[in-house]
């Protein structure tokens, strides 16, 4: 006789015959839940993997949460334990991403060698560690290891910061020194306890996390843009407000009419072109901006996408201005 199944249980067979056991919570549901508690935003990443598992701009159908425009997952992210219970409860092996941009999150990734020699401003160094514990020295600074700190399977080490809301520190790469890479907004870490084909992210130390040492920021503060070249036109002709209208139309054209898939690089790279010519002075930015987003609606682009996309192209494009009349450019 077997006994009647209680809710929330699983079929197991026993040497002693079948019997029923409670469905243990999903570990990684665990670890995202005691990540959320801790003010953490928490997001799925494919099992055993660290990539994002929520869909990405290019794959947007603009439906359910990304009605009103594309939403990825830093924005998506959570500390909601009924929207983790939800997640991890249809997909109880992913991985948990930790997004570090809502979480007011500043994480150093310190890797090692690689088998790889370091060049000369850092001979002797075998890892990112040592090459921040030199950092520390110049600045006459301790090593700012008293923080929570997390180990992946490569193995690196995550030393964790918190910073201000106003932070607008990003992800770097070899910035601050060899072996030295960290992770901001636009930037995730994947959670201790999170699973890769070559072992498992650990804690290697239990610490609060730590506020970011002042001396770090500058060594991960993007140097200031270069201004662009002032351009010299000389004396070319104005174009007419026609042949003006007709290039606009026929940039836009280019997005309402691209191919599938292709509809968020075009409209980026139409972007581009318009950009150089505002920066030039031949449209304002409200004329490129009104002609793209015309196009961007023709072609069902979601509008959150379409002005990300729109102020990228323009913004990278104004960095190198051109005339219409400058045929060579
Ligand atoms: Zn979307």
């Amino acid at each position: 006789m077997t006994a009647p199944r209680p809710a929330g249980a699983v079929r197991r067979r026993t040497t002693r015959g079948r019997t029923w056991r409670r469905r243990p919570a999903p570990r990684l549901m665990g670890v995202a839940l005691a990540a959320a508690r801790q003010g953490l935003y928490v997001f799925p990443l494919w099992p055993r993997s660290k990539t994002p598992c929520l869909h990405g701009k290019r794959r947007c159908q603009g439906t359910g949460v990304c009605a009103d425009g594309h939403l990825g997952w830093e924005q998506r992210a959570t500390t909601d334990p009924d929207l983790i219970r939800y997640w991890w409860g249809a997909s109880p092996t992913c991985n948990v991403g930790i997004a570090c941009g809502p979480s007011n999150l500043y994480v150093l990734d310190l890797d090692p060698d690689h088998g790889e020699d370091p060049p000369p401003e850092w001979a002797g160094a075998r890892h990112g560690r040592d090459v921040l514990a030199r950092l520390a020295e110049q600045a006459g600074q301790p090593y700012p290891g008293d923080t929570f700190t997390g180990r992946s399977p490569s193995p690196s080490l995550h030393l964790y910061f918190r910073v201000g809301q106003d932070s607008t520190l990003r992800n770097t790469a070899g910035r601050a020194g060899w072996r030295i890479d960290s992770r901001g907004r636009g930037g995730f870490i994947v959670a201790p306890g999170s699973v890769r084909r070559d072992g498992v992210y650990t804690v290697a130390r239990h610490a609060p996390i730590a506020p970011l040492p002042g001396w770090l920021v500058p060594l991960f503060t993007p140097p200031p843009r270069p201004l662009p070249e002032p351009v010299e036109f000389g004396d070319v002709r104005p174009l007419s407000d026609t042949r003006r209208q007709r290039y606009l139309d026929k940039v836009a054209d280019t997005v309402a009419h691209a191919a599938p898939h292709t509809a968020h690089d075009t409209l980026v790279r139409a972007a581009y072109t318009l950009g150089r010519l505002v920066g030039g002075g031949e449209f304002t930015d409200d004329e490129a901006r009104a002609a793209l987003h015309i196009a961007a609606q023709q072609r069902r682009i979601p509008t959150g996408e379409a002005d990300d996309a729109i102020s990228d192209g323009l913004e990278a494009g104004a960095l190198y201005p051109r005339r219409l009349a400058d045929r060579a450019a």
